[in-house]
């Protein structure tokens, strides 16, 4: 039976997920990405909450192999020592540089079309994913990341809060350390190469920032994002959207891109379906919709409260003095956001 095709707007992680899962069930498909491949992208890297079977799922298991695994968290508030902890289950470390590309290959490998350098400008009709990333929507938000060499840590994975700011390092693969924080703020950065310490600085984390200066910086890897809106984004009815372009999780959780993988997953079934002609494109939008309320609701409903508190001084001393005297157990909190 010959199978509908589909486009796929975006060819990050969420549209590059899709389209290898699909291509794995015959459906024909064309990924359109405004960019070009490898590229470094604003994000922390650090992969958390993903299952093992999801992976396989999507086919794309054995793409991790390269990563590092994480166990060990220090947050700090300030320059204090603020809690460590051991995650229940073991985080990913690996770069969008060298994930993306691997993907795109995958894709290609298995006859997907991938059309780079081109932006998609059409509506999000029938047939097409909208899987763009983050819509452009006026915000205080502005998110850095950078690449670090000779820089050593604490743990596998450091979170420093300040008020209205946080950054966190961890290692990727080939001895880089990410560096990347989200600062609530209107005035534009400078500090050329250094733009990270200079941020860590305004934000009052004097400690982070002299470190920072004293590593070495892959000024290549420095990236920036604003104008972009934490949590639901706006949903036409009938229209498909999934990772970032549909929901966007505050980055502390390190969970955005298993969401944008699930987000994935949630979407073969329903549009196998459709490619196949067992259900209209209508039915098939509301049921991917459908599943990510299911799984995300909740998860960002903790997320977005917590990251609230963090920014805030008295928060912060609240969520430490409830961990440390066991009124709630990190791993709780932790499933929470995942
Ligand atoms: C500061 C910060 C730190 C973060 N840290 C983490 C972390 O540590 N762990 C984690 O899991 N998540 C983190 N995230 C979130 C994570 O980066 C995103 O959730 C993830 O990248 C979403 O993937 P995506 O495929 O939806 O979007 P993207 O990765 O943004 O991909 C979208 C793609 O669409 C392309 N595109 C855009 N418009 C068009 C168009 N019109 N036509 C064609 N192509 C187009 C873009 O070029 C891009 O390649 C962080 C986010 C921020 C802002």
């Amino acid at each position: 039976m010959a199978m509908k095709p589909l486009t796929i707007a975006g060819g990050g992680l969420a549209g590059l997920a899709l389209g290898i899962a699909l291509r794995r069930r015959s459906i024909p498909v064309r990924i359109m990405e405004a960019a070009s491949f490898p590229r470094h992208r604003v994000c922390g890297e650090f992969i958390s909450g993903i299952k093992a079977d999801e992976l396989i799922a999507l086919n794309i298991d054995d793409l991790f192999e390269p990563a590092e695994r994480h166990r060990e968290i220090a947050w700090f508030d300030g320059a204090r020592p603020m809690l460590r902890a051991t995650l229940p289950e073991a985080a990913y470390g690996l770069s969008r540089h060298h994930l993306d590309g691997a993907l795109a290959e995958r894709f290609i490998g298995l006859g997907g079309e991938l059309h780079t350098g081109s932006r998609f400008l059409g509506d999000a009709s029938e047939g097409t994913v909208i899987a763009t990333g983050r819509p452009r929507r006026a915000s205080p938000w502005l998110g850095l990341k950078a690449h670090f060499k000779d820089l050593a840590l604490d743990a596998d994975l450091e979170i420093h809060l300040a008020t209205g700011a946080y950054i966190g390092l961890t290692r990727v693969e080939d001895h880089r350390v990410n560096v990347s924080g989200l600062f609530h703020r209107s005035t534009p950065l400078k500090g050329g190469g250094h733009v990270l310490a200079g941020a860590a600085e305004d934000a009052g984390l004097q400690e982070l920032a002299h470190r920072l200066r004293a590593a070495r910086v892959d000024s290549a890897s420095i990236k920036g994002v604003n104008r972009f809106h934490l949590g639901w984004q706006l949903q036409q009815d009938d229209s498909v959207r999934i990772g970032d372009a549909a929901v966007m999780i505050p980055p502390f959780t390190g969970n955005g891109m298993t969401m944008a993988l699930q987000g994935a997953l949630s979407a073969v079934e329903p549009l196998t379906k459709w490619s196949s002609g067992e259900c209209s494109w209508s039915t098939t939008a509301a049921d991917i919709r459908k599943n990510q309320r299911r799984m995300f609701t909740s998860r960002l409903r903790w997320a977005r409260s917590l990251q609230w508190l963090l920014m805030k001084p008295m928060g912060r001393r609240f969520c430490a003095v409830a961990i440390n005297k066991r009124w709630v157990s990190f791993e709780t909190l932790y499933r929470r956001v995942r």
